[in-house]
């Protein structure tokens, strides 16, 4: 048997916003995230505003969005602006499509909200080599483009790192990352670190989980899961809305279609759930 995680209180509430497309396709992405992968589609402004809508009225307190590449979304600006409205945001990029354009108006959108605006941007290594290993040729290149031009607008971004980049896990690693991320001029680094869940794209790089690695109610009980992230957030996707940012692919963690479906409990029997607990994951920053 599966422990539950209840459901406290929708806090944090996450948009697949750009679907399962993205302009590169890194070996790690735990949704294999591709070009071509149209398991789950772009949201368009409509979409995300009728769960914004709905949200409000739940009293979500935070909105995050990922993908797929978010900025690879025609509305992304236009779904910051009207998010900015109810709430901080988040948006998750490879850092590839921040052009100096993009970067001035997120920079206005910030400066014009009374709440945050944040963006993360994730790197997989230290120089080109290491993380184009991982994310493809040429990428690196871009997103130090992208990190000098949040610079120009004044934006510190949060950078994000798996620990497929060697050394990161370490002290000395992350002196190293935080020494790259001031080399841009950010006089405060922010790091997120995070494991790497061994689904999608993963689970062929290295391995997929073993059946030992899964949660059981005697490990762990339903008041001791309410740490996970699971028991303040659900996600929204062009399918419905999902438990978590972890599990779209798995049409049992599809809990609904709209956000007051999804008000409930939820089985913990994935093996990324396993990776969740043990490392202490959470996706928000
Ligand atoms: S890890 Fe991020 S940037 Fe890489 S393919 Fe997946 S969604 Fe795209
Ligand atoms: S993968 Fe993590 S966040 Fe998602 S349901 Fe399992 S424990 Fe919760």
């Amino acid at each position: 048997m599966h422990p539950n995680v209840p459901l406290n209180a929708l806090d944090t509430l996450w948009f697949q916003v750009a679907g399962t497309i993205c302009n590169i396709a890194c070996t790690h992405c735990f949704i294999s995230c591709s070009p071509k992968n149209h398991s789950h589609e772009m949201m368009s402004l409509a979409d995300v505003e009728e769960r914004l809508a709905e949200a409000r009225e739940l009293g979500v307190r935070e909105y995050y969005f990922t993908g797929g590449e978010p900025f690879m979304n025609r509305d992304m600006l236009a779904i910051l602006e009207a998010t900015l409205k109810q709430g901080p945001a988040t948006v998750l990029t490879n850092g590839m499509l921040l052009r100096a354009e993009v970067c001035r108006k997120l920079r206005q959108l910030f400066d014009e909200s009374e709440y945050s605006l944040d963006i993360r941007v994730s790197l997989d290594g230290f120089d080109a080599e290491s993380h184009d290993a991982i994310r493809g040729e040429g990428v690196w290149d871009r997103v130090m483009t992208g990190l000098r031009n949040l610079a120009a607008a004044g934006l510190n971004p949060v950078i994000t790192v798996t620990t497929a980049a060697e050394g990161v896990a370490s002290a000395e690693g992350r002196t190293r990352f935080l020494e790259l991320i001031r080399g841009f001029g950010f006089e405060r680094p922010r790091l997120k670190v995070l494991p790497l869940f061994h689904i999608g794209a993963e689970e062929t790089r290295t391995r997929a989980y073993e059946d030992w690695e899964r949660l059981t109610a005697e490990s762990l009980t339903s008041k001791e899961a309410s740490v996970l992230q699971c028991s303040s957030c659900r996600m929204v996707t062009s399918k419905g809305v999902f438990v978590c940012p972890i599990l779209i692919e798995e049409p049992e963690a599809r809990m609904g279609d709209t956000l007051g479906e999804t008000l409930r409990e939820f089985p913990l029997k994935y093996g990324a759930c396993h990776t969740c607990w043990v490392d202490g994951v959470t996706c928000t920053t």
